[in-house]
């Protein structure tokens, strides 16, 4: 115990009296937080403990808000009154001008670790932080590694975009590259980036290069979460080298393939330590949250190059540095300065960041990174990238598994033969001069660049310049087409709209199908029938409107005999007369059958039921009447708006009876056409469709060219469902030892979507597809024709020509009758009557002097009144 006692004094005794002894060079910081100002204090700790040295650091350090450059400004002075020998930070693209400009007028060494761009090699400034310019061919080896040809870079700010400004120069080699900038709309706050991110989804596009802060990188990833960006079939690659102080966790399941890069291993053990140091000098408990982000590292790593520099320094001069103590209003500058300035850029020193060393310019463009993928373990390095001879050592930065490594198609060239065949494949619309697999695009180039990152291999395309896929002569009992060039040998996999078939399996080997499809027939679009001109009976049918009939009977009966029962009906004529002779019902035959029919037609009949009776039945039949008539109205409204299709057939056997074919009903489709009529066939499905489009003619064709045509052709249409069944595969040479791993690459593209992602994306979204589906502008309702109203136009003409000729017998009836009574020859009354009736200025009827005279007679023309 006293033996212990007594080492450790010891050791005390030495090592205050190494650092009593030692001289003291103060070092300045000025850092925009508690946590970088402590990381520095720590750091300046850690490099002390060296106890070969003569000299000590000695932090002082400042949190100054660094977008108030004056404020910096000034505390910078304070610092280098101090006498400092040395001055770091600030991270500010606002302040560092300023302080840069203060360094190298009084020639004192400054150390930046921001991603600061305006560096001089002539100034007194090191930053080492890696060179944007650098960083960013790190960025785009990845993309060629990747071999993404269209990707939209997503990027909240343009300091930031700088690290990836040379992926722009993708565009001029004829991929595709769009920018977008992460903005939160001001008016709709609450919805963050995601009305952004919906619409960049909308394009399709898989591909992303997020690029932001580290501030909103989570919640940027949260929000694509949200709008359904998360799946596999989704890739980004993350521009931030702090990615890993990211909570990701809730992204790691999701089989999106997320690729980011570090600079700094946080697992290793320097970098361990120095977090548990930083911790240890936190007093509040939260700050054990804190992770050690590159900037703080950093700082570390520069507070350790100054060390190492002015170790070096006075070892090789033998003697100590003198420091002075500077005055910013005066001319004054520390002389010694430069020195240490040129020994600091021409040093280096292995830091957390790897190592730590400039080029002759002074900028830090030698380091080196690891490519890091998200997968359910968390990060994992996948690849490694040194800046130096910017290539990517992959140990594997495709989305190769680990089972596709061991397998023998990993790394190796496959010939892959495609035929320009919309949409399988495609010359790409380009003005620039493409080469190789750039030239091509389509369905079959993508699932092959998918298969391709599944399992490791490269892949070179080869045209089929005839475009045949391969039918067997069965004279020379050679196959001809792509199936013929595998069975050559001169492909090594085929790949177009190639039906598996039984004979082509006997000669080559297929994966499973990539693609479900079957025969089906294409033909124009079914016409609107023109609207019947009685359309305005349509809406009841024939068994309503003989029941509204007998109802309106039944109720118009049930009324007169309940008028004629109620004795409230019967009516004084005279209200004047207190006891009249006789009194009057309302009701009559007649009365009734009008009041019942004004109420039917939503007009009233001046007659109003009294007794209780009458007035219940006239209630029910007014319910009666509103039901019926609104049903009517709505149901009428519809019978107007919606068109009527009429298609000649519905199906195969509809078609086959139209030809009036008996057998045709069993034949096969080929058959149907061959047998009666080969002058039909065509030999290009492009003529085909054309032939549906400008002739009556029926296409039977494969459904993935018939949806293909339809998108695009928005008079066709296919008729009717699958007549078969059948798949397009992947053909290659008999008895392949790929066979399998490719099968089952393309059910795991199957499995995730992948397939059906690009089925859209080809087939409605590319070259012109969806035209048909989209919405006419405007979508007001359109005004009706005289087609669909003509009927109520003929029925008011009938009704207004029956009361005209009503009349004309009415009156006949009349003169009839009076020249009857009256014993008057008729043809005179009615010449008399006809005369009268055409002096239309007449309004006043003369009573004729024979009635007038005779007042029974007045009273008998009374009855023949209709
Ligand atoms: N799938 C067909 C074949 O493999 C070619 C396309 C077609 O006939 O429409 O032969």
């Amino acid at each position: 115990m006293v033996r212990k006692v007594t080492v450790s004094l010891l050791c005390f005794v030495y090592i205050a009296t190494c650092y009593c002894g030692k001289q003291v060079y103060k070092i300045g910081g000025l850092f925009i937080d508690e946590h970088q100002k402590r990381v520095f204090e720590t750091a300046t700790g850690i490099v002390n403990k060296n106890l070969r040295s003569s000299f000590k650091l000695e932090a002082h350090s400042v949190v100054v808000d660094t977008r108030n450059s004056l404020l910096t400004y000034n505390e910078a002075c304070k610092l280098l009154r101090k006498g400092i020998v040395g001055l770091f930070g600030p991270s500010s693209v606002h302040s560092s001008p300023y302080i840069q400009s203060l360094c190298d007028l009084k020639e004192i060494p400054h150390l930046e670790t921001h991603r600061y761009l305006n560096l001089d090699k002539d100034h007194t400034l090191v930053n080492i932080h890696p060179h944007p310019k650098t960083l960013s061919k790190l960025y785009f080896n990845l993309v060629e590694a990747f071999d993404w040809h269209s990707f939209i870079i997503l990027y909240d700010n343009y300091e930031n975009l700088l690290s990836v400004s040379s992926l722009l120069e993708f565009n001029s080699l004829g991929r595709t590259v769009v920018l977008r900038q992460l903005q939160i709309n001001e008016k709709s706050e609450i919805d963050g980036y995601r009305p952004l991110l919906t619409q960049v989804k909308l394009t399709g596009e898989t591909k992303y290069i997020l690029v932001c802060s580290t501030n909103i990188l989570e919640t940027v990833l949260q929000q694509l979460q949200q709008v359904g960006m998360m799946t596999d079939i989704y890739r980004y690659i993350i521009a931030n080298l702090d990615m890993q102080t990211v909570e990701l966790q809730p992204f790691q399941y999701a089989g999106t393939n997320i690729t980011g890069v570090r600079v700094m291993d946080p697992e290793s053990k320097t970098v361990v330590d120095t977090v548990k140091r930083v911790h240890r000098s936190f007093k509040l408990i939260e700050d054990k949250a804190w992770k050690l982000d590159l900037e703080s590292a950093l700082i570390v790593d520069a507070v350790q190059l100054f060390y190492e520099t002015i170790f070096q320094f006075t070892e090789d001069q033998k003697s100590s540095i003198r420091t002075k103590p500077i005055d910013c209003k005066s001319y004054d500058s520390w002389t010694g300065g430069y020195t240490i300035i040129n020994s600091l850029k021409t040093n280096s020193v292995g830091g957390l960041t790897g190592s730590v060393k400039f080029d002759p310019e002074g900028f830090r463009t030698s380091f080196n990174v690891d490519i890091l993928e998200l997968t359910p373990r968390g990060l994992v390095t996948v690849g490694e990238w040194n800046s130096t001879d910017s290539n990517i050592k992959s140990k594997r930065v495709e989305r190769v598994t680990l089972e596709g490594k061991k397998r023998h198609l990993f790394n190796r060239t496959f010939t892959v033969l495609i035929s320009l065949s919309k949409p399988y494949a495609m010359l790409k619309e380009n003005t620039a001069q493409l080469t190789g697999n750039d030239r091509y695009e389509g369905f079959c180039v993508d699932v092959i660049d998918e298969l391709a990152r599944i399992l490791g291999f490269n892949y070179t395309f080869t045209v089929q310049e005839d475009g045949a896929n391969g039918n067997l002569d069965k004279l020379t009992n050679e196959w001809n087409g792509m199936i013929g060039e595998i069975i050559k040998g001169t492909a090594d996999l085929a790949i177009t709209d190639l039906t598996i078939t039984s004979e082509r399996e006997t000669a080559v080997d297929f994966t499973m199908p990539f693609m479900n499809l079957g025969i089906s027939i294409l033909y124009k679009k079914p016409e609107p029938v023109p609207p019947s001109l009685l359309m305005f009976v349509s809406p009841f049918s024939v068994s309503v409107w003989v029941m509204l009939g007998v109802s309106y009977f039944v109720v118009s009966i049930t009324i007169f005999v309940m008028g004629r029962l109620s004795p409230r009906e019967w009516q004084n004529p005279f209200p004047c007369v207190e006891e009249p002779e006789y009194l009057i019902n309302q009701f009559t035959i007649r009365n009734s059958l009008w009041f019942t029919i004004g109420a039917l037609m939503q007009q009233g009949s001046e007659l109003a039921p009294i007794a209780i009776s009458t007035r219940t039945a006239s209630g029910i039949w007014w319910f009666f009447v509103l039901i019926m008539v609104s049903s009517y109205t709505a149901n009428l409204a519809a019978f107007l708006t919606v068109e009527t299709l009429v298609t000649p057939f519905k199906n195969i056997n509809e078609l086959a009876a139209q030809k009036k074919s008996n057998t045709a009903l069993r034949k096969t489709e080929q058959q149907l056409i061959t047998s009666d009529h080969p002058e039909n066939m065509v030999t290009l499905n492009e003529d085909g469709v054309n032939k549906v489009e400008t002739e009556d003619y029926a296409f039977l064709m494969e459904s993935t060219s018939i949806e293909y045509a339809t998108e695009r052709k928005c008079t066709l249409a296919q008729v009717g469902g699958l007549l078969d069944d059948k798949g397009y595969g992947i053909a290659m040479a008999k008895d392949s030892a790929y066979r399998n791993d490719l099968s089952r690459a393309v059910l795991r593209l199957q499995e995730t979507g992948v397939l059906t992602g690009l089925k859209i994306k080809w087939w409605k979204e590319k070259r012109g597809g969806g035209k048909c589906s989209r919405k006419p502008e405007g979508g007001e309702a359109t005004a009706l024709d005289l087609q669909n109203v003509g009927g109520v136009f003929l029925v008011l003409f009938i009704g207004a020509l029956l009361g005209f000729f009503g009349s004309f017998m009415e009156l006949l009836l009349y003169v009839y009758q009076k020249s009857k009574v009256m014993s008057l020859p008729f043809k005179q009354e009615l010449k008399r009557e006809l005369k009268f009736f055409v002096e239309l200025k007449q309004n006043v009827k003369v009573v004729s002097e024979e009635v007038a005279a005779d007042g029974t007679t007045e009273k008998s023309l009374l009855d023949y009144k209709l």
